[in-house]
């Protein structure tokens, strides 16, 4: 049996663990968090602010049992494998054989006096001055700002958004798009302020930050990781073999979102390669950088990306409305990005309808992981389309629009 510490219970460590469990590794799992054996659901705090669900079912006891609970990771000697814990007042040292980091990101706020939106006691806060303010700040206009400030414009009370660069969403999608759903968005109660960096504001009843995760690393160096998701020795620039990380912890030196869907994929690429190294193999499973499928669920709208991180540079790039459904006026919007032979690279959609945003992605995504190109997406497609219909679906049309457009029919 091999002792493995697994520091951090959100998203990367739930993943974690019960990747390893299913792929029956022989372990004794040692957990460190800081809040207690509690699993906290972050994604959710919008819906909880907007009143759809209780503050408190963000929080909930952990259910898995044979876990020997360790308190909060204080120190990580990634030389010795050892971790340095504070449980209860108490503290400790234990050594072990592989170490699994997913200890998230924070938002850094400049002053006590301003809110962030990503921990149970600062909502808490929030919901409590919630019924006596008037005017509320909301800085950065990023997935978490947007999705705040559409959670908190169903109540009356006025809302600004401040955005050091010149449109919404600015790391998520391309400024034509965002300009496109600005104009859609028509909640009365909520103002847009771009092109101003905000570090301090006042006249506000609550301002909250939403300016973007700073990595947060138990390790004495920054979190970077190599494919395997091993990090590595920032002394010597090779990985450890036997620490692995995942999700918003890592630091990278290009932009990616902080989503769950990166680090639950991340989790479960490092516990696969566990498994490889107990079984006494080098690890094989890679974590290609591709952008996870992203969705913003704000002002009726859903928003999705996903791409890659690393892009060719001829790529060819368009915008395409789609008709959704026949006999209705709505369209999804898609920005897209190909290479010469067709292959996406990156796509960009929104629509009112959030089905047909998730099905736009979904096949996006797998097309980039297995290299599909539009026209075997429009082979696909049409393989199963009955012809008796006389509409084709948005996809089918996405294909042949790109496939046309590249010349490639
Ligand atoms: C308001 C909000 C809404 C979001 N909505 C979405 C969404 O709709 N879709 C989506 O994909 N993503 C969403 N996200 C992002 C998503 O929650 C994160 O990207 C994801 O949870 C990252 O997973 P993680 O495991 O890296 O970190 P986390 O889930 O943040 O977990 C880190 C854990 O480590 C613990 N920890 C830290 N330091 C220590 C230590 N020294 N010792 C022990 N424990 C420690 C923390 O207490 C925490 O439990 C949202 C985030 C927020 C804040």
């Amino acid at each position: 049996m091999v002792k493995v510490g697994v520091i951090g219970l959100g998203t990367g460590g739930i993943t974690f663990i019960s990747e390893i469990r299913r792929l029956r590794v022989p372990c004794e799992i040692f957990l460190f968090e800081k809040r207690g054996l509690k699993v906290f659901h972050p994604c959710s705090i919008p819906e909880a602010l907007e009143g759809k669900i209780e503050l408190q079912s963000l929080i909930e006891p952990f259910g898995l049992s044979g876990i020997t609970f360790m308190g909060q990771a204080r120190e990580v000697d990634p030389y010795s494998l050892s971790v340095g814990f504070e449980n209860n007042g108490s503290i400790g040292k234990v050594s072990l054989d592989f170490v699994f980091v997913a200890t998230g990101g924070d938002v850094v706020l400049p002053s006590k006096n301003f809110f962030k939106a990503t921990k149970y006691d600062d909502v808490e806060k929030i919901k409590q001055l919630l019924p006596g303010a008037k005017r509320i700040g909301i800085v950065g206009a990023g997935i978490l700002g947007l999705e705040l400030a559409s959670a908190l414009s169903v109540y009356p009370i006025q809302i600004e958004i401040f955005e050091a660069k010149d449109h919404i969403l600015p790391e998520l999608i391309d400024r034509g798009l965002s300009e496109k759903l600005l104009k859609k968005i028509d909640r009365k109660n909520v103002f847009f302020n771009f092109g101003r960096f905000v570090n301090d504001i006042s006249g506000f009843d609550i301002v909250i930050f939403c300016t973007g995760f700073k990595p947060v690393s138990p390790l004495p160096f920054e979190i970077r990781v190599d494919e395997y998701m091993r990090v590595i020795d920032p002394r010597s620039g090779k990985p450890f073999d036997r620490i692995f990380a995942a999700g918003d912890c890592i630091t990278y030196d290009f932009k990616i979102p902080r989503v769950a869907t990166i680090a639950a994929e991340q989790a479960r690429i490092a516990a696969r390669n566990i498994k490889m190294i107990v079984q006494g193999n080098q690890p094989e499973e890679k974590y290609e950088l591709f952008v996870a499928p992203v969705l913003v669920k704000a002002f009726s709208y859903e928003v999705g990306k996903v791409g890659r991180i690393h892009k060719p540079s001829d790529l060819q790039k368009f915008y395409l409305d789609l008709k959704v459904l026949p006999f209705d006026e709505r369209k999804i919007h898609i920005y897209a990005e190909l290479d010469k032979n067709g292959i996406i690279y990156e796509l960009q959609a929104f629509c009112d309808l959030r089905s047909e945003v998730r099905h736009i992605i979904d096949i996006s995504y797998i097309s980039m992981k297995k290299m599909i190109s539009v026209s075997d997406i429009r082979r696909f497609e049409l393989s199963y389309q009955p012809e008796v219909c006389k509409f084709p679906d948005p996809v089918t049309s996405f294909a042949e629009f790109v496939s046309r457009r590249l010349g490639i029919l």
